[in-house]
This record gives structure tokens, C-alpha cells and sequence, in this order.
């Protein structure tokens, strides 16, 4: 462990933080929670191109994760989960209008049945043209609440569907609901993604897990500026690793490469609270029981270095 710790030292020393935000739906305010406005997208977009920021594809930022190349701090990736047709009709145009790139989670099912809300394939296939497509699941299930063999089969029926519809197979998955645990992410990985993507707030540096990619959500009122100082935390979460025994979070420890005495750990249903570090180390007793079947422990070190662990019940 110190010399892994030792390699984090000298890696953070190095690293630049590049950021990928997620959206769902575009000027579509009968779902405020998942909406971004077209003035929204449209004030965010000129912010990126006032304070220098540069739009890339995926592939580019994976590419250089991939070969190591350094990554840059003013990279943003933009992606779109869910391929509602909002984003074709409303999005699409202003992504268009700055030759913004962009890649669309696709959820194959909607889109093959027809699902009101959602693009087609003519759509999608237009799409295209202007991005990146990534898969999102064939029936956007709660993966972690399916077993083994239908999520094996959920992956083969909606990249077999992608490959038989857009001519080309995804290089990258994002988690319906952004929910998994270690089981749903190995299966998740026998698929041969190039990347998988989260919805965890962070940052994406040389030392993210190219299968475990964090993505700050962009939606409703998020404030833009704030979530581009995120820096990319590289943590050891040793406990809770998954969903606790009865739910209840009793410890939790995270060994970091700070050398900060203090933090800030956030758990959702509880809001955040300061804890010590000893030698990069956060160990701390909680005993909090999950409010969320859905809940998240984000721990915030200095300059805004963030590590998140998402439990999700089974
Ligand atoms: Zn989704």
C-alpha cells in the first residue's frame, strides 16, 4: 500500500483534472429534475468558449487515458443519457450551432419500441453524424437489483439491436440510473467497453479506473463554474465497499495520498460533516443507517479533491 501510495504522490503531482457532465432532457420543463433549458445549455456553452475550455469527444479523453497521454485541465466532455427526443429536437441544434461534440447514451428498447418520449433510430442514426453513440442498457433496468443472467442478456439483446440498427457497435456503457456495485460492473466489463462511465460527482484524471469514470450531472440549476473546480481525488475505499449489513453505514475509511488533517464526507440523506485524516487516511465511525436505497459517500479533501462511493441496495 505505500507503494501505491508513493505512486499517487508523484501521479497527483502530474495530473490535470478533465471533467464530463451528463445531460438528460433539453427545454422540456414538464421534468424539471432531469431538464436543462435551451438558455441554460446556451449560457453554459458560452461560458466553455469564453474561459478557454475545449470540447472533446469521449474517444479523445479515453484515448488518452488509454495511452497515458496527459490530459487537460480545460477538456470537457459532453454526454446525453437516455436519448429522449428532446435532445433531438431542442438540444441537438445548439450543440450543432457551436460544433460542440457530444456522445448519447442510447436505450435501445425505447427507441425500438417506439417509446413516445424517446428518439428512433432515424434519429439516432442523424445524431451520429455530429457525435459519438454510447450504449445505455436495453430496458434501463436497476442493474443491481437484476440477476447475472438478465443482465447478460440485457447487454447482448441492446448491442445486438445497436449494431443491427446504427451499423456500429458502442466503444462505451453508462449505468442506467448511474446505480451498480462491483458484481453489476464486472459483468458490465465482459462486454469489451473501452470505458464505462458513473454519475458520480469528480473528476477524470490519468489515475481514474477507465471502468469506473465519474460524470457530474448538469442538470435543472446546477451552477456550471463550481462543478468545473472539482479536482479528481484518487482513493482507496476499504470500507463500505458495497450496500452495509442492514443498511446501516458503520464505518467508513478511505485511505488518500493528502496530506490534509481534515476533510469534508458527505453522505446523501445526511449532508456533510468534517473528519480527520492520519497519514492520508480518513477512519471514521458513523452508524448511520441508508435513508436512500440510492445513496452516495463523497469525501472532499483540499482544492476540492473529490473520491465518490455509491451504494446501492441489492
Ligand atoms: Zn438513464
Amino acid at each position: 500500500m505505500r507503494y501505491l501510495i508513493g505512486l499517487w504522490l508523484i501521479a497527483s503531482s502530474l495530473l490535470a483534472d478533465a471533467h464530463i457532465f451528463v445531460y438528460h432532457r433539453f427545454g422540456d420543463a414538464r421534468h424539471a429534475s432531469t431538464n436543462t433549458s435551451i438558455d441554460t445549455l446556451k449560457k453554459q456553452f458560452d461560458y466553455f468558449r469564453k474561459h478557454g475550455y475545449e470540447v472533446i469527444p469521449l474517444s479523445k479523453l479515453v484515448d488518452a487515458l488509454k495511452s497515458g497521454k496527459k490530459i487537460d485541465d480545460k477538456w470537457v466532455v459532453l454526454t446525453i443519457d437516455d436519448s429522449y427526443r428532446s435532445f433531438f429536437t431542442n438540444g441537438l441544434p445548439v450543440f450543432k450551432a457551436y460544433g460542440y461534440p457530444f456522445t448519447l447514451f442510447v436505450y435501445t428498447k425505447a427507441t425500438e419500441e417506439g417509446y413516445g418520449d424517446f428518439m428512433t433510430w432515424d434519429q439516432v442514426n442523424e445524431a451520429k453524424q455530429y457525435g459519438e453513440l454510447g450504449f445505455h442498457s436495453h430496458t434501463h433496468p436497476h442493474m443491481v437489483s437484476k440477476n447475472d443472467g438478465y443482465l447478460r442478456k440485457d447487454f447482448e439483446t441492446g448491442l445486438a439491436l445497436m449494431v443491427k440498427r446504427t451499423k456500429m457497435r458502442p466503444r462505451y456503457f453508462a449505468y442506467p440510473y448511474g446505480e451498480y456495485d462491483a458484481r453489476v460492473k464486472g459483468i458490465a466489463e465482459e462486454f469489451g467497453f473501452d470505458a464505462i462511465c458513473n454519475q458520480n460527482v469528480g473528476a477524470v484524471s490519468n489515475a481514474s479506473d477507465i471502468y469506473d469514470i465519474d460524470r457530474i450531472a448538469l442538470t435543472g440549476d446546477t451552477e456550471l463554474r463550481s462543478k468545473l473546480t472539482i479536482g479528481f481525488l484518487p482513493a482507496h475505499w476499504i470500507e463500505p465497499r458495497a450496500w452495509p449489513e442492514k443498511g446501516i453505514v458503520k464505518r467508513v475509511t478511505v485511505e488518500t495520498n493528502s496530506t490534509a488533517k481534515r476533510g469534508q464526507l458527505y453522505l446523501t440523506g445526511y449532508g456533510w460533516q468534517w473528519v480527520d485524516l492520519k497519514d492520508g487516511r480518513v477512519d471514521t465511525l458513523l452508524d448511520k443507517p441508508l435513508k436512500n436505497r440510492r445513496s452516495r459517500l463523497i469525501l472532499k479533501l483540499e482544492n476540492d479533491r473529490i473520491s465518490t462511493k455509491i451504494l446501492v441496495k441489492p
